[in-house]
């Protein structure tokens, strides 16, 4: 029997007003901690996030129960790194089990990927003259350590004055990025790990990004895509009236984002989105969203 004293494990707001539904931790590149996030989720009437680093979901459980005492729901989340038809794209993941071995097994290879490739680059470093002190950037010790993370180090270090000149570096010590998966591959582990796999920010088309084309998205529907993050900061009202549309028209889900890295970085800022825009989303999570008229 449950003890009637404890508040339930996870509280759900009985009616979803607004929602964000993409953001990013100091587990992958973000800046948005357990101690920051729900305070300033709450601040903006918040009441559902989706806590989406880029192919880890280590960080959740912590985000979870950090945003418990704010009444503020969780929803497990990832941002994986996919291609398709040889085209790189990012995936978002909803609902999926955390315990989900497969899922599991997959983000540890890739940060075994990037960790063995990180330790060779700050050797290079070292032997290049710039070495990088762990005191003044921890993320570089253990068994975790990924590009962003060298980076960041490379500033903090003083060898490099902004993330361009640091990439630059981190690329000439051998260090790069390349580690996805085939989309059918990830749309299946989302899949068997309970989850709903939506495109994420599609318009997206600066440098390193390519905007999904309707022909595009017919494939990735074909492959078994449930849904599109229609709404991004990067979005014009062009691109969200075509991926909303399309979307409708094939009844696929649709999710509302601001990708924010961290507080204060503008254009991604922690945004209220309307809940009652990614409904259907939503109730596949289990959530109950307001009505139109609430
Ligand atoms: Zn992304
Ligand atoms: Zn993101």
């Amino acid at each position: 029997m449950s003890n009637p004293f404890l508040p339930p494990a996870l509280p759900r707001p009985r009616l979803v007003h607004w929602v964000d539904l993409h953001m990013h931790s100091p587990v992958s590149d973000g800046f948005w901690t357990t101690e920051t996030l729900p305070p300033a989720a709450r601040a903006l009437g918040i009441q559902v996030l989706a806590l989406a680093d880029h192919d880890e979901v280590v960080g959740v459980p912590a985000m979870i129960a950090a945003c418990r005492p704010y009444g503020i729901t969780v929803i497990p989340a990832v941002e994986i790194s996919i291609f398709f038809q040889t085209v790189g794209y990012h995936m978002l993941a909803y609902g999926v089990d955390l315990g989900n071995a497969a899922l599991l097994d997959t983000f540890n290879r890739g940060r075994a990927y990037y960790n063995t490739m990180c330790h060779a680059a700050i050797d290079e470093l070292a032997h290049r003259g710039q070495p990088l002190d762990p005191a003044k950037s921890p993320q570089i010790l253990g068994d975790a350590v990924k590009i962003y993370h060298l980076v960041a180090a490379l500033i903090e270090n003083g060898y490099a004055a902004n993330m361009s000149q640091a990439y630059g570096l981190v690329n000439q010590a051998g260090a790069h990025y390349g580690w996805s998966l085939p989309m059918e591959e990830a749309i299946a582990l989302v899949h068997g790990a309970g989850g709903v796999a939506v495109i994420a920010h599609p318009g997206r088309a600066e440098p390193g990004f390519t905007a999904a084309t309707a022909a595009a998205l017919d494939g990735m529907r074909a492959a078994g895509l449930d849904g599109i993050e229609c709404f991004h900061p990067y979005h014009t009202a062009t691109n969200v009236a075509f991926y909303e549309s399309y979307a409708q028209h094939h009844g696929m889900l649709i999710s509302c984002g601001s990708d924010t890295h961290g507080p204060g970085q503008s254009p991604r800022m922690l945004t209220a989105w309307p809940a009652a825009d990614c409904r259907a989303l939503l109730e596949r999570c289990g959530l109950t969203v307001a009505g139109e008229d609430c």
